[in-house]
C-alpha cells in the first residue's frame, strides 16, 4: 500500500504516525499484531525490529529529534515493573499504564519532566498481562480506598499518568479493551482516564458497567495556543456529554490552571461552557479535579528545547519553590495567586455546576 501523507495533527481524524516500530517480543502478542494491522491499514510505514532494542536514530538537533520522535509509535512489551503498580496521589489508588508518551504538543506537557529521551510514544503489546495484574490490588490503596469522601469509588486505577489514552485509541484499541475488562470485572473497582481528545465513538457502545470514569482535561479556548495538536475544547465537551449519555460517570480535569493575563474571565467562561454542554443530563455523576501549573528545572529545560518561543510563562514571576516529599523542587504559584485562583474556581463551580464534586485542588 502506498503510504499516506504523515498527519502531524493528532486531533484531526485520529493520529497517524509516520512510522511504527514493533519489537520481536511484541510481535508475540495478539494485541501487538492487531495494532500493526490497524496502522498498516492506515498506510503507516511498519518497521519490524530484529530484536527488542528500539533503534532510535534521531538527529542530534533537539528540534528535529523532537519532530521525528513525535511521529514515531513503538509497540513494545511492558517490562515486569509496569505490572507492579504505583500509588498515584491525588488521583487514584494505583497507576496502570497502557502506553507511555503522547502525540500532542502541549507547551506545558507534564511528561517532559518524567520521560527520558526523545518523546516517542510506546504502546504495550502485553495488555492482557497488565490486566491480569489488577485483581491483586483490589481493596488496597491509600487514595480513594482510604478516603472518607471517595471510598465509594472503590479501588481506583488511573490510566492517564504517562499518556493520553484516547489519543492512541484509533490505532491501538487498548483503552476499549481496558474499559471492557473493568466492565466484566464484578468488583468494587474503577478505571479512570483523562483526555484532551474527543473521539469517543468506539467507547460509547462498550459494556462498561459504570466502572470507568472519563474526565475531559480542559483549559479555556483563549489558552488553546498552549495545547497544540489536541481536540478543540468544544469537541471535548461534546464527547464528555456523549459519554455521560452512554452511562459513564464523568469528570473535569481542569489542568494545568494557568494564571496568564485574562485568566479570571477565561476560566469563568470555561465553567459556563461546561454547564451549557452538560445541561439537562439527568442524574449527572460529575467530579472536578483542579491542578495548577507547575514545573521544575528539568521539565523547563526540556520544554524550552521542545517549544522555543512558547508564550507560556516560566520566568519565575508569581512563583515560589516548593519541596516535594521526594526531595526535589518545583515551581508553583505563590500563595496570593493560588488563593485568587482557588477562590475563583470554588465560586464558579458552586454557582454553575452545583452538583459537581470537587475531588482535590493542587
Ligand atoms: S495531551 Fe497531555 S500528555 Fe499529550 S502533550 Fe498534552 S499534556 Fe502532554
Amino acid at each position: 500500500m502506498q503510504p499516506l501523507p504523515y498527519s502531524p495533527r493528532p486531533e484531526a481524524a485520529g493520529w497517524r504516525p509516520r512510522r511504527l516500530l514493533i519489537t520481536r517480543s511484541a510481535r508475540g502478542f495478539a494485541h501487538g499484531r492487531s495494532i500493526v494491522d490497524r496502522a498498516a491499514a492506515l498506510g503507516v510505514e511498519i518497521v519490524e525490529l530484529p530484536g527488542d532494542r528500539l533503534n532510535l536514530d534521531f538527529a542530534d538537533d533537539p528540534r528535529r529529534a523532537y519532530v521525528d520522535a513525535k511521529a514515531t509509535l513503538a509497540v513494545v512489551v511492558a517490562p515486569p515493573s509496569k505490572r507492579k503498580f504505583q500509588p498515584i496521589a491525588p488521583s487514584a489508588d494505583w497507576r496502570v499504564d497502557l502506553a507511555e508518551g503522547c502525540p500532542a504538543h502541549c507547551s506545558y506537557c507534564y511528561l517532559a519532566g518524567s520521560l527520558k529521551g526523545p518523546p516517542i510514544t510506546r504502546v504495550y503489546a502485553n495488555l492482557d498481562e497488565i490486566l491480569d495484574a489488577l485483581p491483586a490490588y483490589l481493596g488496597q490503596g491509600m487514595i480513594t480506598t482510604r478516603s472518607a469522601h471517595r471510598a465509594h469509588e472503590g479501588t481506583t486505577f488511573e490510566a492517564s499518568c504517562y499518556t493520553d489514552p484516547l489519543a492512541l485509541e484509533p490505532l491501538t484499541g487498548s483503552l476499549s479493551t481496558m474499559i471492557a475488562a473493568f466492565g466484566r470485572w464484578d468488583a468494587d473497582a474503577q478505571l479512570r482516564f483523562t483526555t484532551k481528545f474527543a473521539d469517543v465513538a468506539p467507547l460509547l457502545s462498550l459494556d462498561h458497567g459504570g466502572r470507568t470514569r472519563m474526565r475531559a482535561s480542559l483549559n479555556p479556548k483563549a489558552f488553546a495556543r498552549f495545547e497544540g495538536g489536541t481536540a478543540p475544547v468544544g469537541r471535548r465537551l461534546q464527547a464528555l456529554r456523549q459519554m455521560a449519555e452512554a452511562g459513564y460517570p464523568i469528570g473535569l480535569t481542569i489542568a494545568p490552571i494557568i494564571a496568564a493575563p485574562g485568566w479570571e474571565d477565561a476560566y469563568a467562561g470555561l465553567i459556563d461552557d461546561v454547564a451549557t454542554a452538560l445541561h439537562g443530563l439527568p442524574e449527572l455523576d460529575l467530579t472536578v479535579e483542579l491542578i495548577t501549573h507547575r514545573y521544575n528545572p528539568g521539565s523547563k529545560a526540556v520544554l524550552d528545547s521542545w517549544y522555543p518561543g512558547s508564550a507560556l510563562d516560566m520566568t519565575g514571576a508569581n512563583r515560589v519553590t516548593k519541596r516535594t516529599k521526594f526531595g526535589t523542587e518545583k515551581q508553583v504559584y505563590d500563595a496570593a495567586t493560588m488563593r485568587a485562583l482557588h477562590t475563583c474556581f470554588e465560586r464558579a463551580i458552586a454557582d454553575r455546576l452545583p452538583h459537581a464534586r470537587i475531588l482535590y485542588w493542587t
